[in-house]
Formats: C-alpha cells, structure tokens, sequence
C-alpha cells in the first residue's frame, strides 16, 4: 500500500504551518505522529497533496500543572503520558486510559493532539478529554479560540476546528477523587469495542459529583449528563450502578461492525460502564 504522491513540510514555527494551510486549504493537512494519517492515506481514504509534519514547531510538547490546571501539549506523546509522574498524581485516569491504547509501538508516536484531532470514534482520548470537561485549544488565522471538549465532535471526522485551524493543547482542572477508565476489546492493540471513563467525588460515603463518557458506541464520543446524575447521592450500590447504565444506554448510538451487533456492543457498553464505576467509587 503506497500513498499517493504528497509534497511534504516540515516547518518550525506556526506562523508557517498556518500559512501553508491557508495557502492550499483543503489539500493541506497536518500530520502529528502518523499513525492514524499515514495509515489513511496508504489506503487512499485520505488524499494529502501538502503534508505538514509538526515535528519540528516548537511549543507544542509540555506538560505543565500550575495552580490545579493541567494542560497538554498537542504533541505530547501517549507514551510521555505514562511517564510523567506529575501527571500520574494529579490525573491518574489518563494513564489507565493510555495503557490501553494501541501498543508501546504506537505509544511513542502517537500524540494528544492527533487522537483528540481526529474524530475518529474509535480513539479513547475524546471521550476522556469529555470525562475531564476540557478545553481544546485551538490557532488558526484569526487567533487563538477554546472549544469545550464536550462541543467539539459534530460526527464522525468532523470537529468544531475549521480546516486552517490547528489544535495546540487541551486543558482541564486536576480531578478530584476516584477515575477509572475501562476497555473492553478484542484483543491487545485493538479499538474499543466499549470503553467508560468515569470520575467519581464522595463526601460522607455517598456519591457527591460524577462524570461519565463513553467511547466507540455512537459516531462520536458519548458525556452522559443521565447516567453520572443517576449516581448523585447514592451509596453507589448495584441499583445506582444499574440505573445509571440504564440511563447511558439511553444516550448511546452504537452500529453493527465487525465488533459485534448493536443488541452486544450495549451489553458490553453497561458492563463495562459498571466496572468502571464500581472501581472509580472505590478509589474515592
Ligand atoms: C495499530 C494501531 C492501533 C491503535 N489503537 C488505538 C486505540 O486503541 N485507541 C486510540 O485512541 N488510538 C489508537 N490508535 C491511534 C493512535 O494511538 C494515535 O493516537 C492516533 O494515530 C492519532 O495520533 P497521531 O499523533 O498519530 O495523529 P496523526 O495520525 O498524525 O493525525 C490524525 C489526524 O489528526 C490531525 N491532527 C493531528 N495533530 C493535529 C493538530 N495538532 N491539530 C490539528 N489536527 C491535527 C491530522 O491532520 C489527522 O487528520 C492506534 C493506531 C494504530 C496504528
């Protein structure tokens, strides 16, 4: 599989890569780590004529904690995600989370801001940037503008960023209390059949806040206002765990593919949700 003829860039600062793309609009695509991409494009589901890697543009690579905000660089690697201790102890869930993506291969190459710029359903950062209500931090030739995460994804590979605009961060306060973030796929390296993230606060051995965001399960990724509000107050027993994944199979709009049937993937998307949430109210 080879791609179709590109010219390739690679330019160092963003006042460039801003104006190449406005230069050749559609035909110009940014690339991060590539492995969603190249991928495309080898296939020729993609045709890039003007590739511009972001390798070399400064600025996009921190992960900095101040003041109880977080914020990602867009380049920030998933493997740079399970290194950083700081980040480990301030937002636990996006480690879990990054295990399981992929492989250490596709790890290292594989960046926040491509997962979160994709609108692929498949990938887990979406829904976890849902999870955490982050901001996505975008530039393009009128500036700079934030896009809640919970606005961004319009369908599938459609987003709120317009063609000439580039994704710099995303950023969300640390949070509080217990995370979980569970998978279930079909075997090490593949998407997700369903995955949850979820992050739970207690106060006196009751559920005191609760977010909740489902993945792969409908052409884009799923923050379900119902499912975390049928938490609230509760002990977090099975009936609270029941009703809350009843009210998330309400928001969710999955389709039959080579995962499986619609009828499964909802069994596996309220099984999955309770383990995550049996496990998040635990670490409370
Ligand atoms: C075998 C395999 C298995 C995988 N399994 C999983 C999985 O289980 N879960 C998962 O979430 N992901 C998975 N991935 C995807 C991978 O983890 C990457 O996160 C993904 O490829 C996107 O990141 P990237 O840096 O490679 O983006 P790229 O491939 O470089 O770009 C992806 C898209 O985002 C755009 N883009 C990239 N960066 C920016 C930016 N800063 N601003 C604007 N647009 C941008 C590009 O133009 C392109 O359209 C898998 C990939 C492979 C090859």
């Amino acid at each position: 599989m080879i791609p179709a003829a590109f010219d390739y860039y690679r330019p160092k600062t963003m006042g460039d890569v801003i104006a190449i793309l406005q230069e050749h609009g559609d035909d110009a695509r940014v690339m991060a780590g590539g492995h969603s991409l190249i991928p495309m494009m080898k296939l020729r589901m993609a045709d890039v004529p003007h590739l511009i890697d972001l390798q070399a543009v400064d600025g996009l690579n921190g992960i900095t904690i101040a003041g109880g905000r977080i914020t990602l660089g867009a380049m920030v690697t998933q493997h740079d995600l399970i290194n950083n201790d700081g980040l480990s102890n301030a937002a636990p869930i996006l480690r879990e989370a990054a295990l399981q993506i992929a492989d250490p291969q596709v790890r290292y190459m594989g960046t926040v801001g491509g997962n979160v710029a994709n609108g692929d359903p498949g990938n887990d950062m979406p829904g976890l940037m849902q999870c955490l209500d982050a901001q996505i931090n975008l530039i393009g030739p009128e500036g700079e503008r934030s896009v809640a995460a919970r606005d961004y994804y319009e369908a599938a590979y459609m987003t709120a960023r317009e063609d000439d605009e580039v994704l710099v961060s995303v950023e969300f306060n640390a949070p509080i209390g217990g995370f979980a973030y569970e998978k279930q796929k079909r075997k090490i390296g593949d998407y997700a059949t369903a995955a949850a993230a979820v992050q739970i606060s207690k106060s006196d051995g009751k559920v005191a806040t609760a977010s909740i965001a489902m993945t792969n399960l409908s052409d884009v990724p799923v923050w379900s206002d119902a499912a975390a509000a049928a938490l609230i107050g509760t002990a977090c027993d099975v009936d609270a765990i029941n009703a809350s994944a009843a009210a998330m199979l309400g928001d969710i709009d999955p389709s039959e593919d080579n995962r499986g049937p619609v009828a499964f993937k909802r069994h596996v998307a309220a099984v999955t949700l309770a383990r995550a949430i049996a496990r998040a109210f635990d670490r409370a």
